[in-house]
């Protein structure tokens, strides 16, 4: 069994060891020591990572009583020397504590349990019994635990049988093991856990609750914690740095910057779509005085440039005020050819039957119904093509009319 050197002292990085064991498992190739300062993946925690005799230990795994390092490529030899990744054990060593003293703070604000939590690479979460935690809770949280950080109290960890826990009054109920794991933040917290802590709470050095979610009916809350929250405010920083160059101004009337700024949107959009549908209204009705005459049906055509589906509909509804009208209008946009067809012949023609002559003549998707079909075409040479054929149709459900 390998002996479990982060247990004795979690701030130790490097160490010397012997290979004792090695094992395939899901075709990778790990090794087991007499002894580690790695930490294996357990309690919602990934593992530490670092180097063995400089090959890169990238996922370290406690598989029934081994602890087994996986590596990048085999080791020749089974005198080892073992360097932990400092940074990556340093940050989750301040996420389990921060995480002990968030949870006790939870419970102390406003009698929220802790039901699980979440250490990731990305972020940290804390999944509580609440259904919901009011904005001043979460705030008065926030300011209790970074006060609990602030008092630098002593981290102390102790193994006790499981007849003694009681005791202890420990806020997480000890897993069913020989010896229980207690971990005592001072007088504030005493919980059962199997991860690594700071030695004291100052070391954490801050708790910024980030957003709360609702996830299986219950509060989980996100947090920033030690240099995590001042990556966060690094990174929230130069947004806003950012933010004030493109808006020219300060951070204190950025807000008030955006809400003018979409109300300045709305009403430049709602002038644009007055101006478009009086374009329209002179577009069509040119178009219509140009339109054929296909007996008792006014064929009308249009190509609109920058025009999307929005627009081909206001141009068509201009078209279609009267009865006995059909028109076939196109809108470059963007680099696609939109089209639309649509008529006021009533249940004389259903345009859904059309369709499949038409999309191959513009290399066309599209769809719609008896009185109007629209789509994206890829070929607007095939305009001219698409247009006769619409004609020709037209022609037919004449004669067969008479
Ligand atoms: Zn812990």
């Amino acid at each position: 069994m390998t002996k479990q050197l982060y247990y004795q002292n979690p701030y130790q990085l490097e160490f010397d060891a012997r290979v004792i064991g090695r094992i395939e498992k899901d075709h990778r190739m790990g090794i087991i020591l007499d002894q580690t300062c790695f930490y294996p993946e357990g309690g919602g925690q990934p593992s530490d990572q670092g180097k063995l005799n400089q090959v890169r230990v990238y996922d370290v795994q406690k598989i029934d009583d081994n602890i087994v390092h996986f590596m990048d490529s085999e080791l020749k030899t089974d005198i080892i020397n073992g360097i932990v990744d400092g940074n990556r054990r340093h940050d989750f060593m301040q996420q389990h504590t921060g995480q002990h003293i968030l949870s006790q703070a939870l419970v102390r604000i406003g009698k929220y349990n802790t039901v699980s939590v979440h250490f990731g690479d990305t972020y940290t979460a804390i999944e509580t019994d609440a259904t919901e935690i009011p904005a001043k809770s979460i705030q008065a949280v926030e300011k209790l635990a970074n006060e609990v950080i602030r008092n630098n109290l002593p981290v102390n960890i102790l193994w006790v049988d499981p007849e003694q826990v009681e005791q202890f009054n420990i806020r997480r109920p000890p897993p069913d093991v020989e010896k229980v794991r207690i971990v005592q933040v001072g007088d504030f917290d005493a919980s059962a856990c199997g991860g690594l802590h700071m030695s004291h709470t100052g070391e954490v050095g801050i708790v910024k609750i980030t957003g709360q979610e609702k996830i299986r009916g219950r509060t989980r809350i996100h947090v920033k914690i030690g240099n995590r929250a001042l990556e966060d405010y690094s990174q929230k920083t130069e947004i806003f740095r950012e933010l004030g160059i493109l808006l020219t101004c300060g951070e204190d009337v950025l807000v008030k910057r955006v809400i003018d700024l979409q109300q300045q949107l709305k009403n430049a959009q709602r002038d644009v779509l007055t101006l478009q549908s009086a374009r329209m209204t002179d577009l069509a009705e040119a178009a219509i005085s140009k339109g054929k005459q296909i007996r008792h049906i006014l064929f009308v055509q249009q190509i609109l440039q920058n025009a999307d589906h929005n627009l081909l509909k206001i141009f068509a509804d201009r078209v279609l005020t009267l009865p006995g009208r059909l028109v076939v209008v196109f809108g470059t946009f963007n680099g696609r050819l939109n089209w639309m067809v649509s008529h006021s012949l009533g249940q004389e023609l259903n345009l859904a039957l059309w369709i499949k002559d038409l999309l191959p003549l513009i290399d066309a998707k599209g769809g719609g119904s008896p009185l109007l079909v629209q789509g994206v075409g890829q070929n607007p040479e095939g305009i001219q093509k698409f247009i006769e054929n619409v004609i020709q149709k037209l022609e037919r459900i004449e004669s067969s009319d008479e």
